[in-house]
């Protein structure tokens, strides 16, 4: 070997050694991983379908748990090591947990992700007719760039009280014999005026009406035909009259079913995996967890998308009046629970787009298949609203990941003037608890239509196991 090839062959080191190297998963993984990953997409997928609203997720996550094993916590219950509890918050959020063998006191292991997903709820009043077609007014929930949800075939989700308290349960559209809905968009030909306009106010938020029939009732007296045959349809069907939708909660989701995303199958396309793809995972990491040392609590949580207000978000007090009610069931203080506690704010993070890389910082942001993203903060401008984890905790989370040989990366959301977001990090860490956002990048946040990796949500799935079972 000559001299000149010695010094390559040391730089090679020497770069291989000092400097941070990041792979695609693809490049480590063995091939019974990659048979893991695609059973546990399977099972991902099938969880999205199910679970397209916070109430069927919670749902889901309720009968999942009795079917494991966990009980319906009620305060004063005698709790034992491996005991498993659950909490239903009314129907939209749920808290799971598996009593650990140390102490309670030593603090909690806590998951937090969200199951509430941007979407078009209907106005209390939505039912009209205009021109013969019958619509439904709407109000969007959550960050939501309005053109995207035209043209798009929509299910209706949710509840409506009647005024005698009776609830019915609604979901149409998902089964393929069911009718499916749809907010229409201008047609090309006349839309000049329409396309000058910028993407934010080419589609208001009065223009998101979801047409639901043109058929009118037969006769010949008066107006609003269509409208009464659609009522009279609902009624026939349901019993309700149109007073009914005052106390109702309906939401227009889109009607897709998750889907395997490229020659390849790597990638999962669906409706709402912010942030049913962290959900989805914790809930499978607590239902796994085995005698765990430190008390493991799953939150599944409603309301991130608007801020996390509301007694089923979590800026209310209902995960810390449980963690209250758990410590005094052990006889020991809240806030030393609170105080050594840890928790990975499960939520998604922003996977970089090659057709829009102008928005990212390439060596601070996420990419799909370099695994579970760590993001040590989030927030806007500089770094408002953020909780930013320590080096300490984020330093702990690295070796703990690294130990188990859980694929993971770093990232930002996008470049520091572009924009920015939160999560529910800031508001577990407020309870004096160690927090850092753990997640998975996703393309298209917030459309009608997002992607994520397979290999991804299963290294969260990963990460979270280890994290509740460390
Ligand atoms: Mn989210
Ligand atoms: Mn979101």
């Amino acid at each position: 070997m000559s001299k000149d090839s010695k010094e390559k062959n040391s730089v090679k080191d020497l770069k291989k050694s000092l400097f941070y190297n990041k792979k695609n998963a693809y490049q480590i993984l063995k091939d019974d991983e990659i048979k893991k990953i695609n059973k546990f997409s399977e099972g991902y997928k099938s969880f999205l379908d199910a679970s397209k609203t916070e109430r069927e997720a919670c749902e889901f996550a309720v009968e999942a748990a009795r079917d494991n094993g966990f009980k319906e916590y009620k305060r004063g219950m005698k709790l034992k090591a491996g005991d498993k509890i659950y909490v239903n918050n009314r129907g939209k959020a749920v808290i799971l947990a598996v009593i650990g063998t140390d102490d309670i006191s030593d603090g909690l292991r806590i998951c937090a992700a969200h199951i509430d997903s941007p979407r078009l709820d209907l106005k209390q009043c939505p039912v009209y007719e205009d021109s013969e077609l019958a619509l439904f007014k709407t109000h969007y929930y959550g960050g939501i760039k309005k053109y995207q949800w035209t043209t798009v075939p929509l299910s209706l989700h949710g509840v409506l009280v009647k005024s005698d308290g009776s609830k019915i349960t609604v979901n149409i559209g998902e089964d393929p014999e069911d009718p499916q809905f749809v907010v229409n968009d201008l047609l090309i030909h006349l839309a000049a005026d329409q396309m000058k306009k910028p993407l934010m106010s080419a589609i208001e938020g009065e223009d998101l009406n979801i047409l639901i029939g043109s058929r009118p009732f037969k006769s010949d007296e008066g107006s609003d035909l269509v409208k009464l045959n659609i009522l009279n349809i609902l009624y026939e069907k349901y019993g309700i009259t149109e007073e009914d939708f005052l106390s109702a909660e309906l939401e227009a989701v889109p009607a897709c079913k998750a889907r395997d995303i490229g020659f390849d199958r790597s990638m999962v396309g669906g409706y709402g995996h912010d942030d049913r793809v962290c959900a989805y995972p914790a809930l499978e990491a607590i239902l796994t967890v085995e005698e765990p040392e430190k008390t493991s609590v799953v939150v599944l949580t409603d309301k991130e998308e608007t801020g996390s207000e509301g007694n089923t978000g979590l800026q209310s007090s209902y995960l810390r009046y449980f963690i209250s009610d758990l410590a005094s069931d052990f006889g020991v203080r809240d806030t030393t629970v609170f105080s050594n506690s840890q928790c990975m704010s499960s939520d998604v993070n922003a996977g970089f787009d090659p057709t829009y890389p102008n928005v990212m910082e390439k060596m601070n942001c996420a990419f799909l298949n370099y695994g579970v993203v760590i993001t040590k903060y989030t927030g806007s401008r500089g770094k408002s609203g953020t909780s930013d984890a320590s080096a300490e905790f984020t330093g702990r989370i690295r070796n703990l990941l690294n130990k188990n040989n859980v694929i993971w990366q770093t990232g930002e959301l996008g470049k520091v003037d572009c924009g920015g977001g939160g999560t529910v990090a800031a508001y577990i860490a407020n309870l004096n608890i160690d927090t850092i956002d753990v997640g998975v990048p996703v393309l298209s946040m917030h459309a009608p239509f997002e992607v994520i990796s397979k290999v991804d949500v299963y290294m969260a799935y990963r990460a979270f196991k280890v994290f509740l079972e460390d």
